[in-house]
């Protein structure tokens, strides 16, 4: 990745706004928080979700387990035509992620597609239809494959 492909990218409460330093190969960026402070944050404590914000503990205003992770993908998502652009981060296979308050790994894609279009269960696997794979609107894919998994 280029470095000016990291401005911009946004993890929980923080938004990438340039780089702060590079240290035996480590990055650290200056982030703006929700909150309206900037710090000074690790990329890999970014990306594994180790750090969500500047420290403010904004997470914690958010009571409700789900509305913490619907505010974390509002958080992280811009609109393109209409298309929604996926700012937070991916896994190695390109699917949009973030971890909930339980740090349970949530895909955004299979998330988002239950809650708006279909409760399917199970894992699930999609394909859009719009072209544009940083695009995660559940109205702009279809569902390839699901398989039925036992509940829990
Ligand atoms: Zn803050
Ligand atoms: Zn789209």
């Amino acid at each position: 990745m280029r470095l000016k492909d990291f401005i911009g990218q946004r993890f929980y409460f923080l938004e990438i706004i340039k780089l702060a330093n590079m240290k035996n190969g480590v990055y650290s960026f200056l982030c703006k928080c929700a909150c309206g402070n900037t710090s000074v944050c690790k990329y890999n404590n970014l990306r594994e979700g180790k750090t969500k914000s500047c420290g403010c503990g904004i997470s914690k205003n958010v009571v409700k387990k789900s509305a913490y992770t619907d505010e974390i993908i509002k958080r992280s998502i811009a609109r393109e035509g209409s298309c929604y652009i996926w700012l937070g981060p991916r896994d190695k296979q390109g699917d949009a992620f973030i971890y909930n308050l339980s740090m349970k790994k949530i895909y955004i894609l299979e998330y988002l597609y239950r809650k708006q279009v279909l409760p399917i269960k199970g894992y699930c696997a999609f394909k859009s239809n719009c072209g544009n794979n940083r695009c995660i609107k559940p109205d702009h894919h279809y569902v390839t494959f699901s398989e039925p998994k036992e509940s829990i």
